[in-house]
């Protein structure tokens, strides 16, 4: 038996999803650009999901860009507004941002741009005052993320709006983790660009959404075809379009709901804290995702305890990524200022709207045991 919660990475397909996509994966598989009746089945589907993403987002259809998901979504927005902003070479980022925004900020400064990053509290938290002080004259972008992919922190992205728009520079949201998890009213919330993933909340991979707010002018990512008004090339990917239309349908009727999936993780941490000594929950007393636990065991190594809970079915991931073969704690926990040792004990357990009681209780009631395995094996890290 698989117990997910791993859905931070990647979130099962609901099955309301996959049913909306399959007459464009068999009978229905036209080109949405083509003339026939076939092409015109794919196009309203296109019309449809549109509809169904603004919906959503409060926006209107010609500001939704599909695309295949938030790398592209982020590298379409910094490269967008690089080679469009004349003269401006200043980009504003947060320490905790997704490696794709690094990656493509890293990009940027070989381009000759110059990169401001801020930082986070031990929690995880975002000072506003340090951003308003950093905002210059020459500033393109200013980009932050909705929320935290490992530890769930929510931005405060209202409070950090009226900052960045009162200064009249543009503004981009990584909503990838946020989206289907956290309300986001795009009618409300004064932002320029804001992209996310299908698969992060029950829709296919491989498909997303760039939002580019009316009067916003953003070089195209992908030349070719007139698709998407020119601004991404390509034959559309209609099925996934359909599913990713459907899985936003849903993803509004459960976040009412977020309460209840807040109150499962809250008695999970409940669990683990009163039964396991040396414990730490990451961003704790921040705002965060209703679905995200970042937990951090003193003296053992999160990537044993991600191995023994696997063996258990149990899919969790950890804080820490492996490079050449060095265990290097994760830069979302190093800019939070964690101590190494905790960093390189830390696991994160995301959940869905598919997890259960039972399958809660069941990892809560393991996690001891294995805890104190491990620790009593004395094979875990040394900073
Ligand atoms: N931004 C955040 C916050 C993410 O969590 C992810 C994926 O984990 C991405 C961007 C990239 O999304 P994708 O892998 O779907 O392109």
């Amino acid at each position: 038996m698989i117990i997910y919660l791993d859905n931070n990475a990647t979130t099962r397909i609901a099955s309301e999803v996959l049913e909306a996509m399959l007459p464009f994966l068999q009978e229905s598989y036209g080109n949405a650009g083509s003339g026939h009746v076939l092409g015109h089945l794919s196009e309203g589907a296109v019309v449809h999901a549109r509809d169904q993403v603004t919906a959503m987002l409060g926006c209107s259809p010609a500001e939704v860009l599909f695309n295949s998901g938030g790398t592209e979504g982020i590298n379409h927005a910094f490269r967008g507004v690089f080679e469009g902003s004349l003269g401006k070479r200043h980009f504003i980022i947060s320490a905790v941002e997704h490696p794709a925004v690094m990656a493509i900020c890293d990009w940027l400064k070989h381009q000759g741009a110059e990169i401001t990053i801020l930082g986070v509290d031990g929690e995880g938290r975002l000072d506003l005052a340090e951003l308003e002080a950093s905002i210059r004259p020459d500033t393109a972008l200013v980009s932050l993320m909705a929320a935290n992919n490992e530890s769930g922190v929510l931005f405060p992205l209202e409070q950090a709006a009226q900052v960045v728009k009162g200064k009249g520079v543009l503004l981009h949201v990584d909503a990838t983790q946020a989206m289907g998890k956290a309300p986001l009213d795009l009618a409300r919330l004064p932002v320029d660009l804001l992209n996310f993933s299908g698969h992060k909340f029950h829709g296919p991979k491989g498909t997303g959404v760039l939002f580019i707010r009316r009067g916003v002018r953003l070089k195209p990512f992908m030349l070719g075809g007139h698709q998407e008004r020119g601004r991404r090339g390509g034959t559309e990917n209609v099925p996934g379009i359909a599913g990713l239309g459907k899985a936003c349908e849903l993803a509004m009727g459960h976040l009412p709901l977020a309460g209840a999936m807040a109150e499962l993780r809250d008695q999970f941490e409940w669990a683990v804290r009163s039964t396991i000594q040396g414990l730490h929950i990451h961003g704790a007393s921040a705002p965060r995702l209703p679905n995200t636990s970042f937990l951090g065991f003193q003296g053992l190594e999160g990537e044993a305890l991600l191995l023994k809970l696997s063996e258990r079915g149990v899919c969790v991931s950890t804080g820490s990524a492996c490079t050449t073969g060095q265990k290097e704690p994760s830069h979302v926990l190093r800019a939070m200022g964690v101590p190494m040792e905790l960093a390189l004990g830390t696991i994160r357990v995301s959940l869905s709207r598919y997890t259960t009681r039972d399958e809660i209780q069941t990892v809560a009631g393991m996690l001891p045991g294995i805890v104190e395995d491990l620790r009593g094996s004395g094979l875990y890290a040394k900073a």
